[in-house]
Formats: C-alpha cells, sequence, structure tokens
C-alpha cells in the first residue's frame, strides 16, 4: 500500500496539536464547459490577477484566479453528501439543526468540521487542517476569457419585435472556455490516512465549479504530484510560472494537456531537493494511492471507511460534550436523515 509510504508525515491519530507533517498535492484543474468565476453575483467580471508570467520570463500577465473559496466549497459539499448519506453529521448543541455551511451553527462534531474547520458563534473554533491557496491560469485571461451578449428574447420568440427593430443587449456575460488549466497546490496539515483518503476523494469526484453549476462549471481535477515534508512547498503561483516557463513560448489556447502534464511534473520533480521535502511519490505509487482512495469511496467500502473515519473523532467529541454538559447543555447525537 502506497500510503504506507506516507508514514512518516501521516498522523496516526486526529490530535488536538500540530506536529509539523506537512502532505502537499499537486492539482491540475481542467474546464470542461464553460466556467464562470466571479467574487459576488453576476455582473462582476472574472476574478483575475496581474502576475509575472514566468520565473524567469517577467512580462506581465493577466491571469483567471480561481479563489481558494471557489475549489474548497463545492468539495466539503461534495464530502458533506455523503456524511449525510450515511448519517453522520450531528447536529449543533445550541439550536438543534443540523450541521450546514455558512451557518453560524457548526456541529463541531462532523469529519467535515474536524478537518476543514469552523468558527463558531459560541467562541469555539477549529483551525483547517487544508491549506489552499489561489490557482492561476497557465495561460493569459485574454486568450481563455470569452463573452457572449444576452439580447432579450419578444414574444415571437425572435430578438426583433413587430416593427423590426432589433432588442438591446441585456448583459453581457464573460465566461472560462473550456479546456483551461489551473494549477494548484494543496497543503494538508497533520492529516490520517483515512482523512487523507477522504480528502483526496473529496477533489477527486467533486465535478461542478463556480456559479450556475447545474449548466456550466463542469471541470476535471488531476492529481500530479503527492509529497511529505516538513514545511510548505512552492505556491501554486511559483508553481505555474515555472511551468509556464518550461512550456517556452508562443503559446495557444487549448494548450495539449500531455504536454502541460509533463511539463509540470518535470518541475515538481525540482522539489524533492527543497529545504525540508522528505520525499515524493513515484508516478506507480502516486497511481496506487488513488487507487486505494477509489477503493475506500467504492459502494462496497464506502459506509465503512466514513463511519471508521467518523468515529476516530470520537474521543474528542466526548470531551467536547463533556464540557458542555458542564455548563449545562445537552449531549450531541448523530440524527436520522433520509438517505
Ligand atoms: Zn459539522
Amino acid at each position: 500500500m502506497s500510503i504506507q509510504k506516507l508514514s512518516s508525515v501521516l498522523a496516526t491519530t486526529y490530535e488536538n496539536f500540530p506536529k509539523g507533517r506537512f502532505i502537499t498535492l499537486v492539482v491540475l484543474r481542467t474546464t470542461h464547459s464553460e466556467t464562470i468565476f466571479r467574487t459576488e453575483g453576476s455582473g462582476e467580471p472574472l476574478c483575475s490577477e496581474f502576475v509575472q508570467a514566468g520565473v524567469s520570463n517577467d512580462n506581465i500577465i493577466q491571469r483567471l484566479v480561481m479563489t481558494k473559496r471557489k475549489q474548497v466549497a463545492p468539495e466539503r459539499r461534495y464530502g458533506r453528501e455523503h456524511l449525510r448519506a450515511h448519517e453522520l453529521l450531528y447536529t449543533n448543541i445550541k439550536d438543534g439543526s443540523l450541521c450546514s455551511l455558512n451557518t453560524n451553527s457548526p456541529c463541531e462534531m462532523c469529519v467535515d468540521c474536524f478537518l476543514y474547520g469552523f468558527a463558531a458563534g459560541g467562541g469555539g473554533a477549529q483551525k483547517s487542517r487544508i491549506w489552499t491557496e489561489d490557482a492561476f491560469s497557465i495561460l493569459p485571461a485574454s486568450d481563455v476569457v470569452g463573452d457572449r451578449t444576452i439580447n432579450a428574447i419578444y414574444e415571437n420568440g425572435t430578438m426583433r419585435d413587430e416593427k423590426g427593430n432589433a432588442s438591446t443587449a441585456l448583459n453581457t456575460s464573460e465566461y472560462i472556455k473550456p479546456g483551461v488549466h489551473f494549477l494548484d497546490v494543496v497543503t494538508l496539515k497533520d492529516v490520517t490516512a483515512d482523512e487523507l483518503r477522504y480528502i483526496i476523494g473529496n477533489i477527486l469526484f467533486t465535478s461542478r465549479y463556480g456559479a450556475v453549476s447545474s449548466r456550466v462549471g463542469r471541470m476535471e481535477n488531476q492529481i500530479l504530484g503527492a509529497f511529505g515534508s516538513i514545511t510548505e512547498l512552492p505556491s501554486s503561483l511559483e508553481l505555474v510560472q515555472a511551468t509556464y516557463d518550461v512550456l517556452g513560448k508562443p503559446l495557444e489556447h487549448p494548450l495539449n494537456i500531455n504536454q502541460l502534464s509533463t511539463a509540470c511534473k518535470q518541475v515538481i520533480a525540482n522539489w524533492q531537493n527543497k529545504r525540508g521535502v522528505s520525499l515524493q511519490l513515484s508516478e506507480s505509487e502516486l497511481t496506487d494511492l488513488i487507487t486505494d482512495v477509489e477503493t475506500h469511496w467504492s459502494e462496497a467500502e464506502r459506509d465503512n471507511f466514513l463511519k471508521r473515519l467518523s468515529q476516530s473523532y470520537e474521543p474528542f467529541r466526548q470531551v467536547a460534550a463533556e464540557k458542555k454538559k458542564a455548563k449545562g447543555k445537552g449531549k450531541n447525537t448523530p440524527v436520522e436523515v433520509e438517505s
């Protein structure tokens, strides 16, 4: 089992105190349909930043940005759907509501709360052990953004009224084209083997990101590398810049994904020599790791796997429940939900 190869940087059990163990995943995210990452609401432009094109290429280009939140929120929701289906979400002690994202009452007891963290209104807090950063597109925004104008349609079903006047443009909407690549570095702090499987499953099985995701936002994630270390590895920005240098010029959308992965792997192969890095999984070890994750998430294994993971926090739940009981509050129990 290749997950054993990572044992020096895996926690044997969940603990409240950090111990300086880092696992880094290098993720290639590719759009498979039109995708929209906006800061807030419609009408806002797509998220982008001006940055240096490469590490050695010092031209300034505008790159699209997939923010931390746009990555993590759908991935958490994916995992939580399964926690819900296997009845592993808890209720919040104070108001009795089922754990949910983006509310003031996380349950503080479920796998998601222990792993991705929470900030509770009541003073408690759990830091996330999944550190993400903004991911950048390889190519400049000008190459990978399309826009379309949505015209008003008259009741006769055309864009002209009965006098033949053209309708006025209602809205110009920018979108990220299909086949656009983002490189991303995800850092995991002091996670156990089962937590690692849970996180990788969330990354690999989440397929929709960004706005109005029932119609757009299809993305495919691939893990190109996994490292163990005692510190953080280079950032997503450094990775995208170094890969851009290796790819050379001129680059055109759409990029060949095989050339891109080869270039990226060439860059990260050098990370082995970076300060604090203890190991990199080989290509075959990485394939084994992905197979291991898929097996644990399979129909036959998933129930066992998620329940075992959830069970691993039990001692900490009891401590938390005792504390709350001492303050005159009730004990948390898992909630029955229809699956
Ligand atoms: Zn929770």
